[in-house]
């Protein structure tokens, strides 16, 4: 019922330039304007049906065509239960096999996001197929996790990528999860993060191909790596570093990094499937919850702030 209440959907916007791809487009084509560069994801999770997965796909292959027609330089994210992990992970091999075959046809670099760390496994190994049979790409991993030091050992084992360094884009973590399974405490995951990034800097010295985004709005960790930046050749790509942000959130932040031209792309979410998504925007951030029920309140459309 909520993403069809009005004001519900006029608070959300905050975080997504709209539900539909032209919307998220027109975004993007501006924020490559002012020096920037944008993923792009297609909002939704869990889907357990095959044609609901089809729907997916073909809403990516649309948005690749729209990309390259358009001549932007967007790369697409991807959630793998979206396409069908848990309803069959052979439907979800297929399905990100053709996604990353037009991503590699239309020139789009193809992210894939992490969920839940029961299915950190899964996405790795497909991932590494993707990796290994259809060339550069990249996936998120969450600092938060106890496994994380170890999955980026793999990735980044010359038997796992053979040759085709990975991406890596170093998240916090935004899933709720077990003591046993995750850092529970703020500071103790800010001071995983930065050893993490740290660790991955020291690797890219000799693995030059591996891409290392460090997705976070933190201040204090983006001040910490700013200086790490540094053009080792003439694509975008080759920085050692490159900051990647979620539209609408710090977008002071996000206009100084422009200005400084440090290596930035904005992530933008969207679609109609916003719900799941948007409450974990809420919870990372209680002043959220205030945003909106000032939204939901009579007259009070803009959520903006
Ligand atoms: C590009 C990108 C991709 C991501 N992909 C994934 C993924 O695939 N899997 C996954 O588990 N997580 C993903 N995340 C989410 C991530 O795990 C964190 O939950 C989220 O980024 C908040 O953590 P933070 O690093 O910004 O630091 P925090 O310490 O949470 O926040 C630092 C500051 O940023 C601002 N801020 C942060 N979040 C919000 C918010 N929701 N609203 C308003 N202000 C906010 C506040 O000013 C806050 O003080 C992604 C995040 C980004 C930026």
């Amino acid at each position: 019922m909520v993403p069809r209440f009005g004001p519900a959907r006029r608070a959300v916007r905050r975080f997504m330039p709209g539900e539909r791809l032209s919307e998220a487009l027109d975004a993007a084509a501006q924020i490559e304007e002012g020096g920037a560069g944008v993923v792009l994801s297609h909002l939704g999770e869990d889907l357990d049906d095959p044609d609901g997965v089809e729907e997916v796909v073909q809403e990516y292959l649309h948005a690749l065509e729209r990309i390259a027609g358009e001549g932007l330089e967007v790369e697409i994210s991807v959630k793998l239960s979206q396409l069908g992990l848990s309803l069959d992970p052979e439907i979800c091999r297929a399905a990100l096999g053709r996604l990353a075959e037009n991503a590699a046809r239309t020139g789009a670099y193809l992210w894939i996001d992490m969920e839940r760390s029961c299915d950190v496994d899964a996405t790795l190994e497909l991932f590494g197929g993707i990796l290994r049979g259809h060339g550069p790409a990249g996936v998120c991993l969450q600092a938060y996790l106890h496994r994380t030091p170890q999955d980026i050992d793999r990735l980044l084992d010359a038997r796992f990528h053979r040759g085709t360094p990975p991406g890596i884009r170093l998240v916090k973590g935004a899933y709720q999860e077990p003591p046993e399974v995750a850092l529970q405490d703020r500071s103790a995951i800010d001071g995983r993060f930065e050893e993490l990034a740290r660790r991955l800097l020291v690797r890219r010295a000799d693995l030059p191909g591996l891409r290392l985004a460090l997705g976070t709005h933190d201040e204090h960790l983006i001040q910490q790596f700013r200086g790490d930046v540094s053009t080792v050749g003439a694509s975008p790509r080759d920085q050692a570093v490159e900051f990647h942000l979620l539209y609408g959130i710090r977008t002071d932040l996000q206009s100084d990094l422009m200005r400084s031209e440090t290596p930035l792309r904005i992530f933008i979410n969207y679609g109609a499937a916003w719900y799941p998504w948007y409450v974990r925007r809420l919870a990372e951030r209680p002043a959220n919850l205030l945003l909106l029920a000032r939204a939901l309140l009579p007259g009070g459309a803009d959520a903006k702030g």
